[in-house]
């Protein structure tokens, strides 16, 4: 079983700066004990240069037990390895780990489940649960440095909050995870290498851009126009395309980061030459950097993997209107890396 305590990985250093003050500690304390947290110790009793009584106050308060592995399942190519752990309440959530010639990075769960809904999705169909803390989100970074540190890999240096939940769904604490993770006395990852996901809360790009922070935004277009939105994903009755591009916009031009529009290319639905001409009249002149992600399919979902000759096309077709476009390597689709997949296999076992 999982203890109970506060996750350490929930705290900031502010946070845990205040809580030994009120201890009757240095301040100067806070600072070697998330070295040694982010350094990936998994308890106080590793921490040598604190003493024996302080450990043992600390570890009454804190638990370092955010995540627990389940099971992984590794890519062919070797290069990817999608990880399905255990939460303490015993939910379960996934995280992708892909490695890069520029480095590893890691595609994390920001909520269990989610209240999107988009028809096309494992992680929506199965419902939602509950929003991840801050330190949750953290503790999966952690698990996968500690598996990296025993293959002798380095650690992760890029984030992405693509996997289950949506991410603005769950503001304060992604927000909060990325300010800790970013913060020197922690992994010091810098804010360019977090790329946040969101099905289209319009709102929360807006309080995104307010937050000011050099973050990446990918939003999940997937349609180039409203109806077949609509058909796809709920949140498309919120909001229109159009008002989706204004706030993509006024991300780009708050924070300077390139904002990228994913698009799936799904058979006969979204991948046909006329849709692929509506995209580009859609983005032509925007700027927006176009990624085609063709389609995992999901078990029990009616949708179908566009053909490597209609993605060729569509691409193409991107291409000579000038819109420029990138085909994710579906690094995913040999480990069920579309969301939910992996837990569908576990839950559904
Ligand atoms: N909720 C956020 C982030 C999580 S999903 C969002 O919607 O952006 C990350 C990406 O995977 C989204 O673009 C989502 O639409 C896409 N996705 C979901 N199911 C998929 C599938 N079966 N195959 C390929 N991509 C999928």
């Amino acid at each position: 079983m999982i203890m109970n305590g506060r996750l350490i990985y929930d705290c900031t250093f502010e946070e845990l700066k205040d809580i030994l003050v009120g201890m009757g500690e240095k301040p100067f304390r806070a600072g070697q004990i998330f070295k040694w947290v982010y350094e990936g110790v998994s308890s106080f009793d590793e921490m040598t240069n604190i003493s024996k009584p302080l450990r043992q106050k600390l570890a009454e308060v804190f638990t370092f037990d955010g995540v627990r592995f389940i099971k992984s399942s590794g890519s062919m190519k070797g290069n990817s390895e999608k990880l399905l752990l255990a939460l303490s309440d015993m939910h379960t959530v996934e995280s992708v780990l892909m490695r890069h010639e520029y480095g590893v990075s890691l595609c994390v769960s920001s909520q269990v489940g989610c209240k999107m809904h988009c028809a096309f999705c494992a992680s929506g169909a199965d419902g939602y649960v509950r929003n991840l803390t801050a330190g949750e989100i953290i503790a999966q970074v952690m698990y996968a440095n500690k598996m990296l540190a025993e293959n002798g890999e380095g650690k992760v240096s890029m984030l992405v909050f693509m996997g289950s939940g949506e991410p603005f769904d769950n503001f304060e604490n992604v927000i909060k995870s990325i300010k800790i993770m970013h913060s020197p006395e922690g992994l010091n990852i810098g804010y360019r290498n977090f790329t946040i996901s969101t099905s289209g809360l319009v709102e929360g790009i807006y309080s995104l851009a307010r937050e000011e922070l050099p973050i990446n935004l990918s939003i999940s277009l997937h349609a180039p126009d409203d109806e077949l939105r609509k058909e796809l994903m709920p949140i498309a009755k919120r909001h229109t395309i159009k008002e989706l591009i204004e706030a993509s916009s006024f991300y780009f031009n708050a924070t300077g980061r390139r904002v990228t529009m994913e698009y799936l290319l799904i058979k006969d639905v979204t991948d046909t030459v006329e849709k692929a001409k509506q995209l580009a009249s859609l983005l032509k002149h925007t700027g927006f950097h176009v990624n085609l992600i063709p389609y995992n399919e999901v078990e029990g979902l009616p949708y179908v993997r566009s053909s490597p000759s209609r993605i060729n096309t569509f691409m193409d077709i991107l291409k000579e209107r000038t819109v420029n476009a990138t085909c994710r390597d579906s690094l995913g689709k040999d480990i069920n890396a579309a969301c939910g997949q992996l837990k569908r296999g576990y839950v559904g076992n």
